[in-house]
C-alpha cells in the first residue's frame, strides 16, 4: 500500500486569485492529519515526483503545457471563473500529475497492489487543450496514458466516481479503445456532459460509460450501478490496471452537489473495486480529485484507504 504526495501541492492557492475557492490547500491537510490519526493506516508513505512535460504531453498538446506553464512563470491569474494558476502552482501541477504518474509505475512494477495518489490540484475536468473546473493536467488520464505508452499495457479500467463528470479524461479517451472509462455522476450539474447516450465515438465506441445520477442518490443508487453494471463491464474489459478517479464530492456533507454517500458508502465502492481487481490479478492505484467539506473527505479518504489495504471499517 503506497501514499504518494508532495509538500508542493500545498502552496497552490486558487483564493488568492479567486477569493473563497473551494479546492484549497487544507483539503490535503485534512487528509493528511485523518490519516496519522490512524498511523497511516499500515501504508508506505513516498514523495511524489514531478512529471516530465513529456508525461503532461502523452494527453496535453504542447502548447497547453507551455501556456500554463508560462502564465505560472509570469505570476499567474485566472485562467476561468473556477480555475485559477498562480507562480506555485506549476510545481504543484508537476507533482499532482507525478504522484499519479509514479504511483502507477511502483504499481506496474509490483512494489504494490493499491496506491493513492494525493495531490491537488485535481485533474479530471481538464481537457486536452483547457484547463477548468479546477483543473490544469488531468493526472489520472495522463498516468493511463503513460502506463500504455511506456510500460507496455493495452487496457486500463479508469473508474470515475467523483460527483461531476470527468470531461476532461472522456475527451482524452474519447476515440480510444485502450481505456475503459466509466463514470457515476450527478447529472445536471458542472460540467454538463456525460450522458448517458455518450459511450464514446470511432475505434472508443463503447469504451466510454457514463451513468448520471439524480440529485439526493445514496449508495443504494451508487453501488448497484457499479456491482452490476460498471465492474462487469470492466470484467469483460479486461484491464490490466485499474485507476480510480477518486473525488469524494458525492459525500452527503460536500457543499458542492447533492448526493448522499457517506464515508462509508466509499470504503464498499473501494471494497467492491478491490475484490474485483483481486479476481483480475490487476493493481488498483485511486488518484484524489474532488471533495470540498474536510471533515467529510478526510473520514471519506481514510475509508476508502482502509477499505483498498484490505481492511472492512467500521466507517461511519
Ligand atoms: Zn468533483
Amino acid at each position: 500500500m503506497l501514499f504518494f504526495s508532495h509538500p508542493a501541492c500545498l502552496k497552490h492557492d486558487p483564493s488568492a486569485g479567486l477569493p473563497g475557492h473551494p479546492e484549497r490547500p487544507d483539503r490535503l491537510r485534512a487528509i493528511e492529519a485523518a490519516l496519522v490519526e490512524r498511523d497511516w493506516l499500515g501504508w508506505e508513505r513516498r514523495e511524489a515526483p514531478a512529471a516530465s512535460e513529456a508525461e503532461l504531453e502523452l494527453v496535453h498538446p504542447r502548447a497547453h503545457v507551455e501556456r500554463i506553464r508560462d502564465l505560472c512563470r509570469s505570476g499567474g491569474g485566472a485562467i476561468d471563473l473556477d480555475t485559477f494558476a498562480g507562480e506555485a502552482s506549476w510545481e504543484a501541477a508537476l507533482r499532482s500529475a507525478g504522484a499519479a504518474c509514479e504511483m502507477t509505475r511502483c504499481l506496474l512494477a509490483g512494489d504494490a497492489q493499491v496506491g493513492f495518489a494525493a495531490g491537488r490540484p485535481p485533474g479530471h475536468h481538464a481537457e486536452p487543450e483547457r484547463a477548468m473546473g479546477f483543473c490544469l493536467f488531468d493526472n489520472v488520464a495522463i498516468a493511463a496514458a503513460m502506463a500504455i505508452a511506456e510500460h507496455g499495457i493495452e487496457r486500463v479500467f479508469v473508474l470515475d466516481w467523483d460527483v461531476h463528470h470527468g470531461n476532461g479524461t472522456a475527451e482524452i479517451f474519447r476515440r480510444r479503445a485502450d481505456v475503459l472509462f466509466a463514470s457515476i455522476h450527478q447529472g445536471g450539474i458542472f460540467p454538463g456532459t456525460g450522458a448517458r447516450e455518450d459511450i464514446g465515438a470511432g475505434a472508443g465506441e463503447g469504451f466510454t460509460i457514463n451513468r448520471p445520477v439524480a440529485a439526493g442518490s445514496d449508495e443504494t443508487v451508487w453501488l448497484p450501478l457499479l456491482e452490476d453494471e460498471l465492474l462487469p463491464a470492466a470484467a469483460a474489459f479486461g484491464p490490466q490496471l485499474v485507476l480510480i478517479s477518486a473525488g469524494f464530492d458525492a459525500h452527503r456533507d460536500d457543499p458542492l452537489a447533492e448526493c448522499r454517500l457517506d464515508a462509508g458508502s466509499f470504503g464498499r465502492m473501494a471494497t467492491m473495486v478491490r475484490e474485483a481487481a483481486q479476481g483480475w490479478g490487476v493493481p488498483v492505484g485511486a488518484v484524489l480529485e474532488g471533495g470540498y467539506d474536510l471533515t467529510a473527505l478526510a473520514s471519506s479518504v481514510v475509508a476508502a484507504m482502509d477499505a483498498l489495504g484490505g481492511g472492512s471499517g467500521p466507517w461511519d
